[in-house]
């Protein structure tokens, strides 16, 4: 197992973390603060710091082989860390908080644009959720409007955590209908932006809404029946 710690802490920069595992250029850790791709979200990239000071690149970070452990990847050719070595760990901040602005973005989004969610990904310049919805209806001054009109009441975002059997009784919860949330580890989280927004999301998000400063939308496409796609990015 992998001990989670952005779960807890979305915004631990760095680390110490114990190998346990190198295989082929991918390190497991007993403990970590790189999110592995999920969600739309994707995997963070950084370094980590071996006890001799060598900085390894990881170059992407995905969900591990075994149960609730995550696979870190090594740059092509990089020397890899020893199993049992204490190492140090940094993510590509930049990055990371950027994709934090805009997956919680999303999350506001979703609330200003009232249909089902069939997809959603999100990239360190841009984000985007589709919709079944007729195309007609979505407007992008209106979205664009709506949410950044939401992002100034400046609330703090909660995680909070369920039973299957709470989740089972509210299905109104799961808005995307692509991600179902993770079931049989008997409980689920939920991001809760009060008044706006409550939603199973395993993702990293800031702490105010208010540090999304703003969105504007790029463009509305249709992407099939059932996907019309908003797609957006920061303000400025
Ligand atoms: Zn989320």
């Amino acid at each position: 197992m992998t001990e989670l710690l952005f779960r807890d802490d979305a915004y631990l920069k760095s680390a110490t973390a114990r190998v346990l595992d190198v295989q082929d250029g991918v390190v497991t850790l007993d403990r970590t603060i790189f999110y592995p791709l999920g969600g739309g979200q994707p995997g963070d990239t950084g370094f980590i710091i071996r006890d001799n000071g060598e900085r390894v690149a990881v170059t992407d970070t995905r969900k591990g082989a075994g149960p609730g452990t995550v696979a870190h990847h090594l740059a092509a050719g990089a020397t890899s860390p020893e199993v049992g070595e204490a190492v140090g760990l940094e993510i590509d901040w930049d990055r990371r908080y950027a994709l934090m602005r805009l997956h919680t973005a999303l999350h506001v989004m979703s609330c200003v644009v009232i249909a089902p969610v069939t997809g959603g990904n999100i990239a360190p310049d841009k984000a985007r959720l589709d919709f079944d919805v007729d195309i007609a209806l979505l407007d992008a001054e209106r979205i664009a409007g709506g949410t950044n009109e939401l992002i100034t009441r400046a609330v703090a975002t909660e995680t909070v955590w369920i039973t299957d059997a709470e989740l089972d009784a509210r299905p109104e919860l799961v808005k995307t209908m692509s991600v179902q949330p993770p079931r049989g580890a008997g409980r689920i989280r939920l991001l809760r932006i009060p008044d706006i927004d409550l939603q199973p999301c395993g993702g990293t998000h800031v702490a105010n809404i208010a540090e999304i400063g703003g969105i504007q939308v790029l463009r509305i496409r249709n992407e099939g029946k059932r996907n019309k796609r908003v797609e957006i990015s920061l303000k400025g």
